[in-house]
C-alpha cells in the first residue's frame, strides 16, 4: 500500500487543514485533541487514530528548527519595536530585560504548538501511509 492507495486518498486532510489543527494544539490527522498530558508532555500516538507522532526518527528536530524560527522572530520584532518606540533615548536596561523576557518565555508557550504543525507540516510533505492511522476511528 502506498499514499496513493484508494483507502488514504480524499482521507488525507488538506495542507491548510493539516496546520489549523496543529495550530490549535490537535492532531493533523483527525483532528483529535488531549495530545498533552502537562504543557510539554505529548502523547506518543493520538488518542482517536493512532497516529504515532514522532514518524521517523529524528522528526521533532523540525518542531524545534519552528520553535527557534518563532522564538528568533518574536526576539527581533520586540527588540526593532523597543528601539522604534523609544528612539532615540533608549531604555538599555528595560530593553535588555524585555528581550530576555521574550527569549526565556516565548519557547515555552510556544513549544506544544511547534510539535502539533510541525507534525502537520511532515504530513503535509510525506504523505500517511494507511498503516499510520486507524481510519476507521476517522469521520471521512
Ligand atoms: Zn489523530
Amino acid at each position: 500500500m502506498t499514499s496513493e492507495d484508494p483507502e488514504i486518498v480524499g482521507r488525507t486532510p488538506s495542507w491548510v487543514r493539516l496546520l489549523a489543527r496543529g495550530a490549535l494544539l490537535r492532531c493533523p490527522a483527525c483532528g483529535s485533541g488531549h495530545l498533552f498530558r502537562r504543557w510539554i508532555t505529548m502523547a506518543e500516538r493520538c488518542p482517536r487514530c493512532g497516529l504515532r507522532f514522532a514518524r521517523i526518527e529524528g522528526h521533532w528536530i523540525g518542531a524545534i528548527g519552528i520553535n527557534t524560527i518563532v522564538s528568533f522572530g518574536a526576539f527581533l520584532l520586540t527588540t526593532v519595536v523597543g528601539l522604534i518606540a523609544t528612539f532615540p533615548d533608549f531604555p538599555v536596561l528595560p530593553l535588555i530585560l524585555l528581550n530576555v523576557a521574550v527569549a526565556v518565555i516565548v519557547p515555552l508557550v510556544f513549544y506544544p504548538f511547534s510539535r502539533t504543525v510541525w507534525t502537520g507540516l511532515d504530513i503535509a510533505m510525506r504523505p500517511l501511509e494507511p498503516h499510520e492511522v486507524d481510519w476507521t476511528q476517522v469521520k471521512a
